[in-house]
């Protein structure tokens, strides 16, 4: 429902040709343009480069702080199966609302986003830096720029998609699934394990990479025969690699969808090229994105 705020002439000053006005949150947010603050958003399925593009961004526009929107990223521990930025990789560029939710089991939803998310862009305001957002959540940036009017009235985007045609982000998915187990995801996950659950509709838990390996994790406990547990984990991998291709073409049509409506101030940065070699990150991503950013801060 729109907001309307009737705008009436005061009773002691008769006015000469005066015409009622109705202001709406729209027309409200239309005047109030050049005093807007604003925000980068970075989008695009998982694995196509977005928080390292948010780094390089923010590295480039001092002060500029990072908020991320990964719905299971918001929460601590779990690093190596959400796939969070490292501290080193963080390059010294601070983050907000990365690891910050206790509760595994905590249904942190797209209004608690929208409340988090404001609280911490109106903070990196206050401090004169550029705020970033980034991560796949589409629903979360969603909810935050077409529902949460207060935010529309305050900020003015700029939204860059990171995109990486589908064939190849699939086995580069792959890839990345295997890096992870090398990295240590299944000691991560085994100790994250709650053997009396096995509910994965809530909290951390629907993270890509922990229910997939419920079924081994199990038989593991139970000191199954080796075999069977080679079975296991070589099928919870291949869930693993299979369901990560599965969310990136669905946040891919998600992109698709909010593309219609932010076109004008929506900018596809192509990454494809670049999956296979490193080089082509710098001319087709990073510098592409601080020019579009440079014009959009100024002018
Ligand atoms: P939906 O409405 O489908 O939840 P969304 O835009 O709100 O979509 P997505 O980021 O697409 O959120 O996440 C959908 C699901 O994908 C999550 O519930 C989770 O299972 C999985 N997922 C998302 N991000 C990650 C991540 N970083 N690590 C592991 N799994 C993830």
């Amino acid at each position: 429902m729109m907001n309307i705020i009737s705008v009436s002439a005061p009773a002691c000053k008769p006015l000469v040709n005066f015409q009622p006005v109705a202001l709406t949150m729209e027309t409200l947010f239309q005047h109030n343009q050049q005093r807007k603050d604003k925000v980068v958003v970075i989008m695009g399925a998982t694995g196509t480069g977005k928080s390292k593009l948010a780094i390089d961004l923010a590295t480039h526009f001092p002060p500029a702080e990072i908020v991320n929107s990964d719905k299971m990223q918001v929460y601590k521990g779990l690093d190596i199966t959400t796939n969070k930025v490292t501290e080193e990789e963080c390059r010294g560029v601070p983050h907000h609302l990365l690891g910050t939710v206790d509760d595994p089991n905590h249904d942190f939803t797209a209004n608690d986003f929208c409340h988090h998310a404001s609280v911490a862009i109106d903070s990196i305001v206050g401090r004169d830096g550029l705020p970033i957002i980034a991560g796949g959540s589409n629903s979360f940036i969603d909810a935050l720029v077409n529902h949460d009017s207060m935010f529309r009235l305050r900020y003015e985007c700029c939204f860059l998609w990171v995109d990486v045609s589908l064939p190849v982000l699939h086995s580069s998915l792959s890839a990345r699934v295997d890096r992870m187990i090398e990295a240590g995801q299944l000691d991560e996950v085994r100790e994250f394990f709650d053997y009396s659950v096995s509910d994965y509709t809530r909290g951390v838990r629907r993270a890509i990479g922990v229910p997939e390996f419920d079924e081994f994790l199990r038989e593991e406990a139970r000191g199954g025969d080796e075999r069977r547990k080679k079975k296991l984990l070589e099928a919870a991998i291949a869930k693993t690699k299979v369901n990560n291709c599965k969310l990136a073409t669905r946040q891919l049509q998600k992109i698709h969808r909010l593309y219609t409506i932010w076109k004008q101030n929506m900018h596809r940065l192509d990454a494809t090229e670049a999956v296979f070699n490193k080089g082509a990150w710098e001319d087709d991503v990073a510098s592409k994105g601080r020019r579009i950013v440079q014009k959009f801060l100024y002018g």
